[in-house]
């Protein structure tokens, strides 16, 4: 397999061109904020190819990779599919369970063919009980097998009446979701804490790359570091809703991201801080927020990232 790192640098200009954030509300879906100068970009719906950000002929045939970064509040969910396969990240906060439902009732999603749940933590894994009263699981990967908290047991509760046992990923496991590749990055090794812990994953897709890191904080990124994993990609979900203790500057330098969407709602922590959208603002990410706008959606074919932020979707 070619070196996806290599493709998503190559990309680098394309994904810059293509991200456009469309206006807050749903009525303004469609009308990208400001078109770029050369007008190639097009951000203006799902179906539209990314005509100018590569080769118009691939970009009219690639299956499109949807990313939706939902917003669950204080906590982090995704909803991902390719070629009509569907891929949950986490599903946030336990009161989070009824917009999981709506959102993939109103998809029409009745079977996820994967979830990973990053962690156990409420805050992740609450919602995931919403998720599997509407659609049946192929593959549940999880981070551990041993969490007793009873967010937690209400999603095994769930998981064994469908039949589906809980798979603990190794570094470097990967599967398909149609065109797209999910590769695990981490966790490294066993850390003495949930958040370091974390499932972190990346997606690849032509030239575009997502990667996902849980509450990862600096202990397991800089694991991940050491260990030379193949952090660079276009779009970083944020480690820990912005916390200072996770996004370490070197971890960031190593990303490099385009864009780093942080999940995050009203919360006493204190997140996302300062210090991490400094060093984000340093890295020279353009940061996005589920808290400053609702759902932010990704789209590519591969070859150029086009953005939009369109409210709940569930509503
Ligand atoms: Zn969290």
């Amino acid at each position: 397999m070619a070196d996806p790192s290599d493709a998503a640098r190559e990309a680098r200009p394309s994904v810059e061109r293509a991200v456009e954030v469309a206006g807050e509300t749903p009525a303004e879906v469609g009308a990208p904020a400001d078109a770029p100068d050369d007008g190639a970009s097009d951000a203006s719906g799902a179906e539209a190819p990314l005509a100018g950000t590569g080769d118009a002929a691939d970009a009219a045939v690639a299956p499109e990779l949807v990313v939706r970064f939902l917003d669950v509040g204080q906590g982090d969910a995704a909803l991902i599919s390719c070629d009509g396969q569907w891929l949950l990240i986490d599903g946030g906060p336990p009161k989070a369970s009824s917009t999981l439902y709506a959102i993939l009732q109103r998809l029409g999603v009745t079977r996820l063919d994967c979830i990973v749940s990053t962690h156990p933590d409420a805050d992740h894994a609450g919602g995931l009980s919403g998720a599997l009263e509407v659609a049946t699981c192929g593959t549940f990967y999880a981070s551990t097998a041993t969490s007793d908290t009873r967010t937690w047991r209400g999603v095994c509760d769930r998981l064994e009446r469908q039949g589906v046992p809980l798979s603990i990923p190794a570094p470097g496991d990967s599967f398909d979701l149609g065109a797209a590749r999910v590769t695990f990055l981490g966790p490294v090794r066993a850390a003495p804490d949930d958040n370091n812990n974390s499932l972190v994953l990346r997606i690849d897709h032509g030239g575009d790359s997502f990667l996902f890191t849980g509450d990862a904080e600096r202990e397991e990124e800089s694991d991940l570091l050491v260990a030379g994993a193949n952090l660079c990609a276009d779009v970083l979900k944020v480690g820990h809703h912005g916390s200072a203790g996770a996004s370490s500057p070197a971890f960031v330098a190593a990303v490099d991201p385009q864009v780093a969407v942080i999940s995050v709602g009203r919360n006493s922590y204190g997140h996302p801080t300062d210090e991490v959208l400094d060093r984000l603002e340093v890295q020279g990410a353009r940061v996005l927020r589920t808290d400053q706008g609702g759902d932010i959606v990704a789209t590519t074919r591969g070859n150029g990232i086009a953005f939009e932020q369109v409210g709940m979707i569930g509503e």
